[in-house]
């Protein structure tokens, strides 16, 4: 599993071919996405769902994605304190995932690290993303169920919910309920969902009719984390009783498709178009002597694409 997951992890011909080999493989994991602000509790808390999921006898795959992490070490060993709790059982496989190159680049290999997890048979896929940035947000976002996890006690509970994380949520968890202000933070959930028709009008998820339930759990103790699972699994149930599963599976496809068309174009022209050409282009843009549509029409038909 490893060896298969850092081959589709990085980008090139060789992962290209085992992606196609495991594709057919593919389409069974109910993918979850577990994000919110840092310090929230959503690593012990996916820990402590793993365990719950795996007392029900259902394999678990986590993908820790950790934009925050310069180093590939320290998710080594975020890996090794993980494993503490999970270790020796081989229905759970948990990846941590470090900042490579661009934050797009990470997308794509968390995309991978699922579809290779996917193909092994595990039921479950957890993806858990620190919800601060827009990648993370896409990340998180093409799960089938997202768990927007908030905690009391971090200053204002509603901030630690950014604009954007609200949107996808289709499960609330208020971690850290053993601390003053966990029944504040449930409010304060309720009353942004109260405004949700105005918030949310341009949401993808908007309409579907789920009304996400709010989950008040201790991480620490395990305390709602059966009551999350729950929630959890009544949202992938009600995907599919309401076909919003097929829907919601064309478009991340489709918006799959059209992500990996534009880096293949964009990497195609540049390998057709001497890289002067480019920056010629951009000078004579920079200059005000051409306009960037024209200099984009130039290199395209520079590059044989009319
Ligand atoms: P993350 O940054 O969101 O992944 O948060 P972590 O899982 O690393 O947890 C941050 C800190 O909160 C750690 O010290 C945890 O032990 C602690 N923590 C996690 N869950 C709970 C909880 O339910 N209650 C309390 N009191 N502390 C918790």
């Amino acid at each position: 599993m490893a060896r298969a997951i850092s081959l589709v992890e990085n980008d090139g011909p060789e992962a290209h071919a085992a992606l196609a080999a495991l594709y057919p493989h593919t389409g069974r994991a109910h993918i979850v996405g577990v994000t919110g602000a840092p310090g929230t509790g959503k690593s012990t808390l996916v820990n402590a769902l793993a365990k719950r999921y795996r007392s029900r006898d259902v394999t678990v795959g986590i993908v820790a994605v950790d934009p925050t992490s310069p180093f590939s070490g320290g998710a080594l060993l975020g890996d090794r304190i993980r494993m503490r709790d999970l270790a020796g059982d081989p229905g759970v496989f948990i990846r941590s995932m470090a900042t490579r190159g661009s934050l797009g680049g990470l997308a794509q290999a968390t995309a991978g690290v699922i579809l290779a997890l996917d193909a092994a048979g595990f039921q479950r896929v957890i993806v858990e993303t620190v919800g601060v940035g827009q990648a993370e947000v896409e990340v998180a976002s093409a799960a089938h169920t997202v768990v927007v996890v908030a905690a009391p006690g971090m200053g204002d509970e509603v901030q630690a919910i950014k604009a954007g994380v609200m949107e996808i949520a289709d499960v609330f968890a208020v971690n850290k309920a053993d601390r003053e202000g966990a029944d504040h933070a449930v409010l304060a959930i309720e009353m942004m969902q109260g405004l949700a028709p105005q918030a949310t009008g341009t949401s993808s998820r908007a309409g579907d009719g789920w009304q996400p339930p709010i989950i008040k759990t201790v991480a620490l103790t395990g305390q709602g984390v059966d009551d999350l699972l729950e929630a959890v699994e009544a949202h992938a149930a009600y995907l599919h009783e309401s076909h919003l599963f097929e829907r919601r599976e064309r478009a991340r496809v489709a918006g799959e498709l059209e992500t990996i068309l534009r880096a293949e174009l964009l990497a195609r022209l540049r390998a057709r178009v001497p890289d002067e050409r480019l920056q010629a282009l951009v000078e004579q843009v920079l200059a005000r002597e051409l306009d960037p549509y024209t200099a984009a029409e130039r290199l395209l038909k520079a590059g044989g694409i009319p």
